[in-house]
């Protein structure tokens, strides 16, 4: 049985006590709500993590992660947060990718490889994010596109440090956009992904990997999504900044 997981992206929102505010709402929501089969992960700016962290206690099945992390252990990168800090703070997940980091700060492929390497180093679970533009949708070339950017930064693993991966499908034009992929669009692209890690790694690790699927993701849509059998859950950003809106996706199952 693949994980399911919906984990928020809180991106650069939320001064200290709204999140403090906005994750103890989770929380209790969740503990009243939400059966422990769905995993709830947390992703709120870096400074926030500690705090929340006490939050959180030892809420069954829900975690924190970071939107991003260096891809070096430790050293003189002013400025930048190292995975071990993220875990002294009991991060556990880590978003790897997200295509505003490839845009806004130039991150490729070859360098998203390292931080894979370091994330997985550290025993912290990265949530690495892949999609297509638009113009490469219009172009009919999404599906090559994607499995590229698998192949450049995943490839080099081992199927054991394979394993270890959740793997985000963000369409760039539906994220942030309120233009969703239709549940026929998302289920092919995460049976095409899988397939293709299949081909690299084998039927049982491809087969044991959580794909969640992100853009637009809202309360109203989240059932015909998720309910592709290659659907394992969701990567959430507007949604997640308001406690009700996470839950009922996460309910969504
Ligand atoms: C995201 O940025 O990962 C995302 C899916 O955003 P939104 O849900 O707001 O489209």
């Amino acid at each position: 049985m693949r994980k399911k997981i919906v984990a928020g992206n809180w991106k650069m929102n939320k001064a200290f006590d709204e999140g403090k505010s906005l994750t103890s709402e989770i929380v209790n929501i969740y503990k009243d709500e939400v059966k422990d089969d769905v995993t709830a992960v947390i992703c709120p700016p870096y400074i926030h993590l500690h705090s929340l962290a006490g939050i959180i206690g030892n809420t069954t099945n829900v975690f924190l992660g970071a939107q991003n992390c260096n891809d070096h252990e430790s050293g003189a990168y002013t400025g930048e947060i190292s995975v071990d800090m993220l875990k002294s703070v009991c991060a556990t997940f880590v978003i790897i990718g997200h295509s505003e980091r490839r845009e806004y700060f130039g991150e490729t492929d070859e360098f998203l490889a390292k931080k894979v390497d370091t994330t997985l180093k550290a025993g912290l679970t990265p949530i690495f994010c892949c999609g297509e533009p638009l113009e490469i949708r219009e172009k009919g070339a999404h599906f090559e596109f994607v499995t590229q950017q698998l192949t450049n930064s995943l490839f080099h693993l081992s199927a054991d440090e394979m394993k270890k991966l959740v793997i985000a499908y963000e369409p760039i034009w539906a994220i942030g956009t309120g233009k969703t992929a239709s549940a026929e669009q998302a289920q092919e692209m995460h049976a095409k992904i899988r397939a293709h890690l299949s081909g690299k790694f084998g039927d049982d690790v491809a087969e044991s990997i959580s794909i969640l699927y992100g853009g637009s993701c809202k309360p109203s849509n989240a059932n015909e999504i998720f309910a592709g059998k290659d659907v394992d859950g969701g990567l959430i950003g507007g949604a997640s900044l308001k406690a009700r809106d996470f839950i009922d996706i996460i309910k969504s199952f």
